[in-house]
């Protein structure tokens, strides 16, 4: 029987996430969107509707962090998979609803607690990792971090490990967008979550334990395809956090590209105190939280869409041995700001997390990763995924020892 989807969240990645499953509405039951702010759900059917796509959306309203209205809602329309595209707060609330209910779980971000930044590693452990059991007892299908990084990248390392490698001994994934939204200053994502991955301790998995440095501490020149030679700087990230578990005797490191004017505004931003999540009373005795603050002012990365042009490249390079022989692949994934607008009113970045998460509800829609069980992506076998993602919008592409060439 098709399965009935209900999407989480109504931003940036929610639009893309919205847009693929209606253009795959064949793979599903009925289609449902969740958020706080129900008119930005309906927003995302009116440029579905824009676009010819005949699938209905129903949206509804939703208080993700009340685990019980959110097992209301699953409970109420029969849903068998949520797409949780919402803030990385209401990781928990939704998982426990889909525990309760039986409903397959997926996400694009690590859990977070508003008040906490940068917490011990691994941090899947802190929160998603300890509902792992109740997930197996439940036979809830939940996959964590399936969006591009983490998600993709995670594939791109357990597609090195069944194809090219019988020991690895080094991940390093890559992201660098190379494009240009003509704004003075604004983040891709929701800037609180965006500042919250770079104000604590970078956490890297080196020589078998954590090591920590400060953000742009350890900064490297990449020469990669399509966006050329980039400067990317060491940075801690979700996927760090379970591909050092799978992989504990690799290193495992994650680079993100940041451009001199970026560096330069978070820099000053950071030095005022203005990232910080912690409260501050002004001297009329107004409680305000600098990041929040910021965020307010700050572009919303949705709307940076129409303007946004140029390409990213997000991947892995991943090195190791086979039949003891010493080597080194590249897989990666070149994305366009502009083609993700034209055809879905996004920018890349938001393409690029958006349209994983569809691939894997078509995945479990099919049955080939229904595991009833609580899984990170690169528990899963990798190429049906990498293949699926393919059609979906996302090629992938290895650099190996025969040369650049499609997976
Ligand atoms: P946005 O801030 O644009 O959207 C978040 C949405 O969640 C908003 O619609 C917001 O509602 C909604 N929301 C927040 N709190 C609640 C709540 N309590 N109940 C219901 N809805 C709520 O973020 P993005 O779309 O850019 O990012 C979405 C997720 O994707 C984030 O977790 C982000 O970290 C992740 N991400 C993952 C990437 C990857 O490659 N893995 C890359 C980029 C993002 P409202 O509109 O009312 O504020």
């Amino acid at each position: 029987m098709a399965k009935n989807v209900l999407i989480i969240g109504a931003g940036g990645v929610a639009q893309v996430t919205a847009h693929k499953v209606a253009q795959n509405a064949a793979e599903f039951g009925a289609l449902h969107i969740a958020s706080r702010t129900q008119s930005k759900a309906d927003e995302i059917i009116a440029s579905i509707r824009d676009k010819g796509h005949q699938a209905e959306f129903t949206s509804h309203a939703l208080d993700a962090m009340d685990s019980k209205a959110v097992a209301g809602l699953i409970a109420a329309h029969d849903i068998a998979i949520v797409i949780n595209v919402g803030s990385p707060f209401v990781n928990m609330t939704v998982l426990d609803a889909c525990i309760e209910t039986g409903a397959a779980y997926m996400d694009t971000a690590i859990h977070e607690d508003p008040s906490k930044i940068c917490e011990t590693p691994p941090w899947y452990a802190n929160y998603e990792w300890k509902k792992r059991e109740a997930c197996e007892n439940a036979g809830v299908t939940a996959i964590l971090g399936v969006g591009f990084d983490p998600g993709v990248v995670n594939a791109y390392a357990r597609l090195a490990e069944d194809e090219y490698f019988d020991k690895i001994d080094s991940i390093d994934i890559v992201d660098i967008n190379a494009g240009s939204h003509g704004r003075y200053f604004a983040t891709n994502f929701d800037p609180e979550i965006n500042f919250r991955e770079f104000t604590g301790t970078v956490y890297s998995w080196q020589g078998g334990e954590w090591k920590q440095n400060r953000m742009f501490e350890v900064g490297r020149e990449w020469d990669l395809p399509v966006v050329g030679k980039r400067t990317a700087y060491l940075s801690g990230h979700d996927e760090i956090h379970s591909l050092s578990a799978r992989y504990p005797d690799s290193d495992v490191r994650f680079w993100m590209g940041f451009g001199d004017h970026y560096i330069n505004v978070f820099t000053v931003l950071n030095s005022l105190g203005l990232l910080s999540e912690q409260p501050v009373t002004t001297a009329e005795g107004l409680e305000v939280v600098p990041l929040k603050l910021v965020k307010a002012v700050l572009p919303d990365p949705a709307s940076l869409a129409p303007d946004y042009q140029g390409k990213t490249c997000i991947g892995d390079l991943v090195k190791g041995t086979k039949d003891g022989k010493p080597g080194e692949v590249f897989i990666y994934n070149t994305a366009d700001h502009k083609d993700a607008y034209n055809e879905v009113g996004s920018q890349g970045i938001s393409y690029t997390a958006g349209v994983p998460p569809v691939a894997a509800a078509i995945l479990i829609a099919r049955g080939e990763w229904d595991v009833k069980k609580m899984v990170n992506v690169e528990d899963l076998p990798a190429r049906p995924f990498l293949e699926l993602l393919g059609k979906l919008g996302l090629p992938t592409r290895v650099i190996d020892a025969t040369g650049d060439h499609p997976l």
